[in-house]
């Protein structure tokens, strides 16, 4: 049954907004603006009729919709893969823009969508979808290619990063969320094999992953990480079920649960599981930072296209500055961001070395916390400027206006991330004399 109120008129956005239009935006260069002209080509050709159907399958109830959800999702990660937009660490010389760029680029347009000049229609993006990306392509494919021996990453890298199967990194756990160190699943070795044991959770992709990076502790010690072959889900000893989540619904977040499931011994990496896990935290912070302004571009672009429309007390609701104010505050601020993520990926493509910044990383944490509570706040302008409409499915869903409330905890805890910010700022070192002025006067 379709639950859509006839009603209830479609929000069409049939202005084009050039100060929400990327490549309209001085800053890019001539040859990033060709490669995101080429994708949103992609985006209008080749994805928008599976978003399209994707999104229908939210308005019917009292019929099972995920199987249909899970085969669109895999198809459109091997349409993404195909054109090189899944994974960007392979193949990197046959690029002008850099890899980090391209991610970035690729996370905005996927979340945000764009106006369409040749069908004057708006396409939409979806943050799921591009979570769904950014977990396989990035989140498994980078600490796979930074580890893994020639062997490894013909078995477990190419067929993700190339052929685009659907790849998932499982780290948090029930005990273990933004204190990763407190990790408990068990990778016991034992002859040629891990015998991995214990649960994860919030898992992108799990349920529908073929391949999945888990970390856990090497014999209850040290942490370490092996990649697991799903096969087809169907793995002895593996369950995996969908968690249903409020936003992100079709981003397959998962909880997931391995009652000593057998891998074999070739499946582990060398090396400290932590240093596996974060050695790309630079490069995924900016690139949910890409996601989260792609995502509020998308929701300001609502609101302003219903507030030029919806017309009470005899008005326009543009006319009222209560509702105007924010959502130009909000542009003005998103292309101040979008700036200085342009600035931040351009310097960490053309010096590689920079991702072992702190300071830098330090940078992109800063960066996505203010994305994404970007995002947040434009969901909330939105949701204001949009009535009683925001709150029915019929519109929250082509919006996703319930995604970026997630995101203040996916990619790291917006919460811990500011703790540890400001722990930073503070941290100070008493001189020897200023101890010594200290000590006498305590002990008197
Ligand atoms: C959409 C989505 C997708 C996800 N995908 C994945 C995935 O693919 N793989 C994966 O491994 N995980 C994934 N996660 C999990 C995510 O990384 C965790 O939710 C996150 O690390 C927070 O952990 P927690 O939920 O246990 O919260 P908790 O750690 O219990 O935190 C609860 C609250 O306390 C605050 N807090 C905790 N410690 C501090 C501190 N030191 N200072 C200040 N505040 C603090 C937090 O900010 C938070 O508000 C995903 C989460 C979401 C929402």
């Amino acid at each position: 049954m379709d639950t859509r109120l006839r009603e209830f008129e479609y929000i069409k956005i049939q202005k084009y907004v050039p100060e929400l239009d990327l490549l309209s935006n001085p800053l890019l260069r001539p040859e990033e603006k060709e490669f995101l002209a080429e994708f949103y080509e992609f985006l209008e050709k080749d994805l928008d009729k599976d978003l399209k159907a994707l999104e229908e399958l939210n308005y019917y109830v009292e019929e099972p919709t995920q199987n249909k959800k899970r085969d669109i999702v895999i198809h459109v990660m091997k349409k993404l893969a195909d054109k090189g937009y899944y994974s960007t660490i392979l193949n990197t010389e046959d690029y002008e823009v850099g890899r980090i760029t391209r991610n970035a680029l690729i996370a905005y347009a996927l979340c945000g969508g764009r106006w369409s000049e040749s069908s004057e229609s708006y396409i939409a993006g979806n943050y799921s979808v591009e979570m769904g990306r950014l977990s396989g392509g990035t989140l498994f494919c980078n600490p796979v290619n930074y580890k893994a021996t020639e062997q490894q990453k013909e078995k477990f890298l190419f067929p993700v990063a190339k052929d685009g199967q659907i790849g998932a990194s499982a780290m948090t756990e029930f005990n273990a969320g933004s204190d990763i160190f407190r990790m408990e699943l068990n990778l016991q070795v034992k002859n040629d094999k891990v015998i991995v044991k214990g649960k994860k959770v919030f898992i992108t992709n799990g349920m529908i992953a073929d391949y999945i990076i888990v970390y856990g502790r090497l014999n209850n010690g040290p942490l370490g990480a092996v990649i697991m072959d799903t096969e087809n889900q169907q793995l002895k000893n593996f369950r995996s079920a969908r968690i249903r989540t409020y936003g992100m619904t079709d981003a397959f977040v998962s909880r997931l649960i391995f009652d000593k499931v057998e891998i074999p011994i070739e499946n582990l990496l060398q090396g400290n599981g932590l240093d596996i896990a974060f050695h790309q935290l630079t490069e995924e912070r900016l690139v949910i930072s890409a996601e989260a302004l792609g995502d509020a571009m998308k929701k300001l672009l609502y609101s302003h296209t219903y507030a030029l429309h919806r017309k009470q007390f005899e008005k326009r609701l543009h006319q009222y500055q209560v509702i105007r104010f924010p959502i130009s505050k909000n542009i003005r601020e998103m292309n101040l961001l979008v700036s200085a993520l342009i600035h931040y990926t351009r310097e960490l493509d053309r010096r590689p070395e920079l991702a072992s910044s702190k300071i830098m990383a330090a940078n992109a944490m800063g960066l996505k916390i203010s994305a994404t509570e970007l995002g947040f706040e434009s969901a909330i302008h939105c949701f204001r400027t949009m009535g009683g409409r925001g709150f029915i499915r019929q519109y929250s869903n082509p919006i996703g206006l319930l995604d970026p409330y997630c995101m203040i905890h996916g990619g790291g805890s917006n919460y811990v991330l500011e703790n540890s910010e400001s722990r930073r700022f503070f941290k100070y070192k008493p001189t020897r004399r200023e101890l010594e002025d200290v000590i006498p006067r305590i002990d008197y």
